[in-house]
């Protein structure tokens, strides 16, 4: 089916309102899991051939992810579409109100490359759960997993999920579609792209894209877990993780022990020569690979396999390019710091972050982080894990995105809040109608 052709296609299969029922969205997801465990072996050869990703890293990172969010779909899904009552006012008296979560229609959902199986299936999950249409756009970047997902996806009728194979030419036409909703995953460039065309429409968006998320180390951190913690999650996928951190402040008095902790657990986590270890991956494409190169030239890296090395730059200058772009690669700025409040102020004068990291036993410390700063999430004593469950709402603030989604936050993204009024017939009280010479007095008497 053509792409323009999709989207009255769904709207008119919407509009017999069979996706909205509880037991359509249970069997969609029922369906889709079983297709996706089928069919898992294709995912993680396109994963592999895509990133290098080993199986083990794309099942944790990828594939495990998805199978919990169906999970949890399915078992809260009856749940969560009950309609809530809400409270009557004074004003209100003898009527009765409620809110009714309802499915937007048909939703554009657009990945990028570098979660290409998760960031693309877990907000299609969202969707269909509550009750939507949907078209999915995965990364040409990442061209084998778009296949893959084009190929198993297509087991579904169009008019319940279609999959749209395409460049940035086909994706700003795809959201100058009647799409009744918008869910993007990309950079912010991009990102303020597709707000732009969607405004157009004034079609809702959610908008999860990246930035330089910090991470700060203080003297009182177990600097060994840290290092362990912090080296799994700047180099899992070659540091190619919206949320991996960017850059790191480590307390001056621990700086020198901290970096040399994260040495040692580099050095564990992917032996004396990580080129040559299957278990780390590369970098997307040779201008990604050019692009960090020219961050760390003195780095390891190997042109044929796209394998650059973790690298540890030491104090870059702040003003220099690798501080003011989202790095995006296994590059990690890193620089001691005397006070706090120095980091801080840093952190509150650049634009809000996806993530933000902070090792400490600290809990005033913790605290007065959280209460200064600004970002989508934060991970105490650990790095990425706010991500993987899915009691926790994920997205950006401000330049790193806006709305959330996973779990009950996927469903309240893709569903719209409808209130509901039903008003008594026995009763109409007579002072709000023009004539009544009451009026005044007793509107004065209510709204006090
Ligand atoms: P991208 O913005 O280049 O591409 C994302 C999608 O937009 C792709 O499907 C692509 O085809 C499309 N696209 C690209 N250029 C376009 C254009 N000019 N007009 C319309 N559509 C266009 O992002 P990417 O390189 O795939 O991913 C990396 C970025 O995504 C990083 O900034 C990263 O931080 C961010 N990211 C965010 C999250 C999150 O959950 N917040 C997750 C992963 C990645």
């Amino acid at each position: 089916m053509e792409y323009a052709e999709i989207v009255p296609r769904q709207k008119s299969y919407f509009a017999g309102n069979t996706t909205k029922t509880l037991a359509h969205r249970l069997e969609t997801l029922r369906l889709l899991e079983g297709l996706l465990r089928e069919n898992e072996g294709l995912f993680l050869d396109a994963l592999e051939a895509d990133l290098g990703k080993s199986a083990d890293e794309a099942f944790m990172t990828e594939i495990g992810i998805v199978y919990e969010e169906i999970q949890f779909m399915k078992r809260h899904l009856k749940q969560w579409m009950k309609a809530k009552k809400v409270k009557t006012a004074m004003t209100h008296l003898g009527s009765k109100g409620w809110t009714i979560l309802e499915p937007y229609g048909a939703v554009l959902v657009i990945a990028p490359w570098n979660y290409p199986f998760q960031l693309a299936l877990t907000p299609l999950i969202g969707a269909i759960a509550s009750g939507n249409t949907v078209v999915l756009k995965p990364s040409e970047l990442a061209p084998k997993t778009a296949d893959a997902l084009f190929q198993v996806l297509s087991q579904f009728r169009e008019e319940i999920i279609a999959v749209v194979l395409g460049d940035a030419f086909l994706t700003t036409q795809l959201v100058r579609q009647p799409f009744d909703y918008c869910f993007f995953t990309g950079s912010s460039r991009v990102g303020k792209l597709v707000m732009q065309e969607a405004a157009k429409q004034l079609m809702p968006v959610t908008l999860e894209l990246g930035g330089k998320s910090p991470l700060i180390v203080t003297k009182d951190a177990d600097l060994k877990l840290a290092a362990k913690r912090v080296a799994f999650g700047k180099w899992i996928n070659a540091g190619q993780t919206c949320i991996a951190p960017d850059y790191a402040f480590a307390q001056e008095d621990v700086y020198q022990e901290f970096k040399d902790e994260l040495a040692q657990a580099i050095r564990e986590l992917y032996g004396e020569k990580p080129l040559e270890n299957e278990k780390y991956g590369r970098i997307v494409n040779r201008a990604h690979f050019d692009r960090l190169i020219g961050y760390a030239a003195d780095a390891q890296k190997d042109e044929e396999t796209l394998k650059i090395a973790p690298f540890l730059l030491e104090k870059p200058d702040l003003d220099s390019a690798v501080m003011q772009e989202e790095i995006f690669g296994p590059i990690l700025p890193l620089y001691p710091y005397r006070n706090l409040e120095e980091v801080l102020d840093f952190i509150k004068m650049r634009p809000k972050p996806l993530a933000l990291y902070l090792f400490t036993k600290n809990r005033d410390l913790e605290r007065k982080v959280l209460f200064e700063t600004s970002s989508g999430s934060v991970c105490i004593n650990d790095t990425l894990m706010q991500i993987s469950t899915p009691y926790l709402p994920f997205g950006g603030v401000g330049a790193s995105g806006m709305g959330s989604y996973h779990g009950y936050q996927s469903f309240r993204t893709f569903s719209h809040q409808k209130s509901v009024l039903r008003q008594p017939n026995w009763l109409d009280f007579s002072f709000r109608y023009p004539q009544s010479k009451w009026r005044g007095k007793i509107l004065r008497l209510l709204f006090k």
